[in-house]
């Protein structure tokens, strides 16, 4: 059984299918692998990326995902919530399309993403100079800032999303993170003060990283200004990744002080207890 923490995951609210271009596996196939490990809240949120709008068929997966959602949810009714959640990516690359589609789709739960800058449109792809990935970084964490600000959605996904790509595994490189200190502390405070939660996204654990997007600092740090609304997820692109490193995630969340980790319905937060461990 190696080093695995058994416990219930009561959550799991950041999860991809095929009507993502990036998913591997058909919507049903994630819900009924959640519903296995004995998920109770589930949503997936299907990637729109506002610049890429016409580059993929999001107008088309974006169509079906309503129905897909009700499937799910009358499917797994009695066992397991489902939520209608979305991932929108750098909505402020075009504005007005974003709007448009959170006015004319009525989401439970909206994940706030960038998962490029304005310089870098592939964090993977970034010149191997110091100045590009202190650049980089730099116009990452303006646009989370930003992002934040303008706050219609319900969770600010993985925080710190560059360093997947800049350190860890992939990148390799030391980041000193003290130049960014000033910016996330107002990212948190711009979020609390909204309402909106942090999202931790196990998925830098698995990719890596070896660590949550934000990681524990950081966490703590929006603890301890007195922000208590997480969600958690997976990021998962593929069946076998639902639920991946969450009880972990849960037990970093306990040890930081965290009671509850809140699921949204119709945008507002609803807050489940992470102390039971009962089922
Ligand atoms: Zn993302
Ligand atoms: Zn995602």
């Amino acid at each position: 059984m190696e080093n695995k923490i058994l416990r219930t995951i009561p959550a799991d609210i950041h999860n991809h299918s095929t009507l993502s271009p990036d998913g591997f596996d058909p919507p049903m196939s994630m819900a009924e692998r959640a519903c296995g490990l004995g998920i109770k809240h589930f949503a997936l949120t299907d990637h729109i990326e506002t610049e890429k709008f016409d580059s993929w068929d999001y107008a088309g997966a974006v169509e079906k995902s309503y129905g897909t959602f009700l499937e799910i949810k009358e499917r797994f009714a009695g066992k397991m919530e489902v939520y209608y959640g979305v991932e929108l990516g750098q909505p402020l690359f075009d504005l007005p399309l974003a709007e448009r589609l959170l006015a004319e789709h009525d989401y439970d739960f909206v994940l706030g993403s960038t998962h490029r800058t304005r310089t870098y449109p592939y964090l993977n792809q970034i010149p191997d100079s110091e100045e590009d990935r202190r650049r980089c970084l730099d116009e990452y964490f303006e646009e989370e800032l930003r992002l934040a600000e303008w706050g219609k959605f319900c969770s600010l996904s993985h925080l710190t999303f560059p360093l997947r790509f800049i350190s860890g595994d992939f990148g390799g490189h030391e980041v000193d993170m003290s130049r960014y200190s000033a910016i996330i502390d107002k990212i948190l405070e711009t979020i609390i003060s909204r309402d909106i939660a942090l999202e931790v996204n196990s998925s830098g654990i698995r990719k890596g990283l070896h660590v949550t997007m934000p990681s524990v600092e950081y966490i703590k740090r929006y603890y301890d200004k007195g922000g208590r609304m997480v969600t958690v997820g997976s990021d998962a692109h593929r069946v076998s990744d639902v639920g991946a490193d969450i009880p972990q995630v849960l037990e970093m969340l306990k040890d930081i002080g965290f009671g509850e980790i809140c699921v949204f319905r119709q945008k507002q937060p609803i807050f489940i207890s992470i102390q039971e461990e009962k089922l």
